[in-house]
């Protein structure tokens, strides 16, 4: 039986920002991660720190998305002072592209709702006509009818976030043990125990942040979290010369020059396959948008699934019967890794959870204890 005060399921994005940041608090903490035959969305992500167009419905998922693109400027420079790494941190704001007069009749419509939900709360953006966009984006396209600009928006390379999270945590006394697929989860009041590959371990508090494998998992403690995985596909090109300001919804340009186009949204189960029809829209909606990415060579192609929760949002909470397990799981974990380094992660260490994070709890939907 091996101890830890914190033991955190899952070495993805979500799992490694709240581990690193329980390990800054000075608690000793485990990290158990199943490895490379796991589904990973931390791998295969877009790279966004995106707050335009979150929250319709829920208010307080518009303002914990601010509240994290908020604080990743500090979030990434301290990554950045303990490990080395640079995470590639911008936020020269973003646009969501419209590419119909309906699309714009219906992105206006979604975020003057969210604007309205947020009160009195900041929420700015700008619709931006055709023109305007032409001063902002330099060659867009004919096609591009219009285009909200928020400041809130940016991006980050999330694979250097991924091995920043990693690096930082271990440099805090973490304990990181790969190959470690969590099967089982019990507590006896005296603690939690898991086990995962032959090993027991054991610790007061344990987090379940494991992607796909959540929802599995939180059964076991008795709760009930309802996720889809949905599939999404993007493209990157070669290298070129810096030509995009700033993010869009359909086309970034990394720090290091290259192109990603994305991205599909389809409900393929639990299938990963890269799809050419799939790849064709992608590459369609991006030349659509910026022309001249024709010039550019594609590199690379690949799919990964999203973990989608049932409504969307976030899921924060902690288990009635298995006192000490909490679950942690999000379709953002660029976006939303600032927060869950500082506040999740402060959360599990017992402070006061941060304002408004029980509209998280799984009781909204209903089922909440199923064991
Ligand atoms: C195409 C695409 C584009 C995206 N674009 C963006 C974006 O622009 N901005 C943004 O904020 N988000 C984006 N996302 C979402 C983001 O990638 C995810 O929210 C985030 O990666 C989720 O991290 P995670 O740690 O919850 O899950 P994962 O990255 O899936 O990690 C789960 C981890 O748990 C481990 N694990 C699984 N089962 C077990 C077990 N039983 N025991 C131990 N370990 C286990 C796995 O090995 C894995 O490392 C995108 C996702 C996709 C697919």
């Amino acid at each position: 039986m091996k101890g830890a005060d914190v033991i955190v399921i899952g070495g993805g994005l979500v799992g490694a920002a709240i581990a690193w940041g329980t390990a800054r608090q000075g608690l000793g903490t485990l990290l158990l991660d199943e490895g490379d035959t796991a589904l990973r969305a931390s791998r295969g992500n877009f790279g966004l720190v995106w707050v335009q167009g979150k929250g319709l419905g829920c208010p307080e998922y518009a303002q914990w998305s601010l509240r994290s693109a908020d604080r990743w400027a500090d979030f990434a420079g301290d990554l950045m002072g303990e490990t080395g790494i640079d995470v590639g941190h911008e936020r020269p704001g973003g646009v969501l592209l419209n590419m119909s007069e309906d699309e714009e009749q219906a992105n206006t419509t979604l975020l003057e709702q969210i604007r309205r939900e947020a009160g009195n709360k900041p929420y700015e953006y700008e619709m931006m006509d055709h023109a305007q966009l032409r001063d902002l984006l330099p060659g867009i396209g004919a096609d591009v009818v219009s285009g909200s600009y928020s400041p809130y928006d940016g991006h980050a390379n999330p694979l250097y976030l991924l091995r920043a999270l990693h690096t930082g945590f271990k440099a805090q006394g973490g304990r990181y043990l790969p190959g470690h697929r969590v099967e089982s989860i019990s507590s006896d009041g005296a603690g939690v125990t898991v086990s995962a590959a032959g090993t027991t371990f054991s610790a007061p508090k344990v987090v379940i942040a494991a992607g796909l494998a959540t929802q599995a998992l939180a059964a076991q403690v008795g709760l009930s979290v309802p996720m889809t995985p949905l599939h999404g596909q993007i493209i990157v090109t070669e290298r070129t010369g810096s030509r995009l300001p700033m993010p869009t919804n359909l086309v970034r340009q990394t720090r290091e020059g290259v192109m990603m186009l994305g991205y599909t949204v389809d409900d393929f189960g639990y299938d990963t396959a890269t799809r050419p029809d799939r790849a064709r829209n992608v590459a369609l909606g991006a030349l659509k948008a910026f022309p001249y990415l024709r010039d550019l060579r594609v590199v690379r192609s690949w799919a990964a699934l999203r973990i989608m929760t049932a409504d969307g949002f976030p899921i924060y909470d902690a288990s009635d019967s298995h006192p000490g397990v909490y679950v942690a799981t999000c379709h953002s974990g660029v976006t939303l890794a600032a927060v869950h380094a500082l506040d999740v992660a402060r959360w599990v260490a017992g402070e006061e959870a941060p304002a408004d994070l029980e509209r998280f709890s799984t009781r909204r939907f209903d089922v909440q204890e199923v064991a």
